[in-house]
């Protein structure tokens, strides 16, 4: 039977991507093999399964693919928080920092029940950044982050520390130090 341990071995490598000096964690060679993908959600699936979830919310865009499989699996709705611009209807945003300027990432007024349970989903937490302006539009909501999750977290970066600070619990399939 396949583990976590598999699950390393398949995510691809791409030194300087997007530019120089960044090792980029590429996870779709787990998505594009039909057992590696079915190992992922499966393995977020029994951790979440009889958890009391209201709705799964997935960061643009990897937390998309495994947050919606996920949700899915847990028979609940799905929420994309996308970036900046794309969701049509009436939007509250959050703006974060970056290595080198900022982003904004946005979430629809209707998305999420007050006191509603969250499942946050993204594949991947370096400065934490991106999942910690996550929980804040989920917040504004009214929203109770039950935990997030991704596949994979750079330990070295704090990025984890940062998110488990701010009240939320933090699980990663696998850490990268
Ligand atoms: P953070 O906000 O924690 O610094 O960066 C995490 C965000 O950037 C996530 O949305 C993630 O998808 C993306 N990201 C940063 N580095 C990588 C990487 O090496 N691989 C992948 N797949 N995503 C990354």
């Amino acid at each position: 039977v396949m583990g976590v341990d598999a699950l390393a071995e398949k995510i691809r490598k791409i030194p300087n991507f997007p530019k120089e000096g960044i090792l980029f964690h590429d996870i779709t060679t787990v998505l594009q093999s039909p057992e590696y993908f079915r190992l992922l959600v499966d393995l977020l699936t029994y951790r979440y399964m009889g958890q009391k979830i209201d709705v799964v919310a997935g960061l643009d865009a990897r937390g998309f693919i495994i947050g919606a499989a996920l949700a899915y699996q847990l028979n609940v709705g799905f929420v994309p928080i996308r970036k900046k611009g794309k969701l049509p209807y009436e939007t509250i945003s959050q703006t974060y920092e970056l290595e080198y300027g900022n982003a904004t990432v946005e979430i629809h007024t209707d998305a999420i029940q007050p006191a509603a349970r969250v499942l946050l989903v993204d594949d991947l937490v370096a400065t934490g950044g991106t999942m910690l302006a996550g929980v804040e539009l989920i917040r504004k909501l009214g929203g109770n982050v039950v935990e997030a999750c991704a596949i994979l977290e750079f330990t070295d970066l704090d990025g984890g520390k940062k998110i488990r600070e701010n009240h939320v619990p933090l699980f990663t399939l696998l850490q990268n130090d």
